[in-house]
């Protein structure tokens, strides 16, 4: 890693992604507490070893997964990974093993098909994100269904529901996924949980990560779930800027404009 690239003070640390991709994007994010609820994140899941050094070959086939994901390609695997790229079965395979180590991607018990990619999940969860122009995907927690838009830069419809009454909650966003259209019920809120076990965010921290439809109800699921978790509530504002400040650096082209 170059150190000059660096950046540690008041925005927060960030660590080189790809070529001139800072990650996270913190000048996406400017509330206070989505800033804190970010930096607890990327701490708790040990982003910065995770994801520093990630060398040329295990970027293109991480971004042709999350490509895929975006475009309802079912469940990407080696044999379409293979036929996408230039790489051969066996370093695709091995490619994979380095994503799931990075906990950029979940496989399955083979580790020949990728069964989510955050934000991306290819089995059904409570967070549905209704793309613009393309189909609908599922999302591995809030924060992901919230950063999904700006990382893909298309504005989304996001459905999910109260774990504590099952009321429905809607959020849509404009301005390219960047800004929120409408939240249903407007009482909304989103808990974002910070836990990391077994090297895994999907079946840790994504499951603590979630919208409420109101504060009396993340109360008391916070109660009844887990009383001791630590978190940050969040409006759904600056949930939408954590989501933006982790996910739009993952498929950001360097400035140079190379390819995104
Ligand atoms: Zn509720």
């Amino acid at each position: 890693m170059d150190t000059t690239e660096r950046t540690i003070g008041v925005v927060g640390e960030a660590f080189p992604l790809r070529p001139g991709v800072l990650m996270p994007d913190w000048s996406l994010v400017t509330e206070a507490t989505a800033h804190e609820a970010l930096a607890a994140s990327m701490i708790a899941a040990q982003r910065s070893e995770k994801l520093s050094g990630l060398n040329a070959a295990e970027d293109l086939i991480w971004r042709t997964i999350l490509l895929a994901f975006a475009r309802s390609v079912a469940v990407p695997d080696v044999a379409w990974l293979v036929a996408r790229t230039d790489l051969d079965e066996a370093l695709v395979a091995e490619i994979l093993r380095a994503l799931r180590r990075r906990d950029l991607v979940v496989l399955d018990d083979r580790g020949m098909a990728v069964q989510a990619a955050y934000p991306f999940s290819a089995q059904e969860t409570v967070h549905r994100v209704h793309l613009a122009g393309a189909g609908a995907v599922h999302a591995l927690c809030a924060i992901d269904a919230l950063g999904m838009g700006a990382m893909l830069a298309c504005n989304t419809a996001i459905e999910s529901s109260c774990p504590e009454c099952g009321t429905p909650i809607r959020i849509a966003t404009c301005d390219d996924g960047h800004a929120l259209a409408s939240v249903t019920p407007g009482t909304a809120v989103v808990w974002a949980g910070i836990r990391y076990a077994d090297g895994c965010g999907a079946t840790s921290g994504c499951t603590v990560k979630l919208f409420s439809c109101s504060d009396e109800h993340l109360t008391a699921w916070r109660q009844r779930v887990d009383p001791q978790g630590a978190g940050f509530r969040l409006p759904v504002e600056a949930a939408l800027q954590v989501g933006k400040g982790l996910f739009v650096p993952m498929l950001a082209a360097q400035p140079d404009g190379g390819e995104a």
